[in-house]
């Protein structure tokens, strides 16, 4: 392995990212070397996840920096295969300052079985969201075809994006996983916690119907 020390990510930084992957793994939505995660830093900086690691065991050595294109500062070091769909959405939102991504058996099964998106409604936690006041409300989560092509994918998503009124607090890709950001580590941990038990419910829900 390449030494890459000093390392260019703050501590705290590293720290939130490895913090955030023992805790996807412990729900279950990282198996095998799935998911990625990263953090936006200073001056069109992101640290994020390299290729390859499982999350729940991840050392400062599995981080890297891109660039807002995904272009590693580091040469040598290879970024995640979905690198791009979170540089996607941090020129999109440039409030958003964590993107989180899992495989749950919940958003593949749900997303495989659903059309351009999987409405959320009626469920307590909608709260968790910016600007929802009560239960009576509802997410609706854009579903985009699977695409090994990233920068195809993020041109997809790029154009649905450009449709909408209001942006959802993320999408998802059928039978692959969830993309989800939030203004730091937190909130988008507590987002995709949210929607996660939310797709769980439905998925029960849908099993019994
Ligand atoms: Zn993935």
């Amino acid at each position: 392995m390449q030494n890459i020390s000093p390392s260019p990510i703050p501590d705290k930084v590293a720290q939130a990212i490895l913090g955030a992957g023992r805790r996807l793994d412990q729900r279950n939505w990282v198996p095998a070397t799935a998911g990625n995660i990263s953090i936006r830093l200073p001056e069109g900086r992101v640290a994020i996840t390299r290729s390859g690691f499982h999350k729940g065991q991840l050392s400062p050595e599995a981080l890297m920096v891109v660039d807002l294109h995904g272009q590693p500062e580091q040469p040598g070091l290879r970024p995640s295969a979905e690198t791009l769909l979170h540089c996607g959405v941090y020129r999109r939102f440039p409030e958003a300052g964590a993107v989180l991504h899992g495989h749950s058996i919940a958003n593949t099964v749900l997303s495989r079985a659903s059309g351009d998106h999987i409405t959320l409604a009626g469920y307590e936690l909608l709260k968790a969201f910016p600007g929802f006041a009560t239960h009576e409300a509802s997410v609706t989560l854009p579903v985009f075809d699977n695409d090994q092509d990233i920068a195809r994918l993020q041109g997809v998503v790029q154009d649905r994006w450009a449709g909408m009124q209001e942006i959802p607090p993320g999408y998802v890709l059928r039978g692959h996983g969830i993309y989800v950001w939030g203004r730091d580590m937190d909130s988008a941990l507590i987002r995709m916690e949210a929607l996660e038990f939310m797709l769980e419910c439905e998925f029960h829900e849908r099993k019994t119907r």
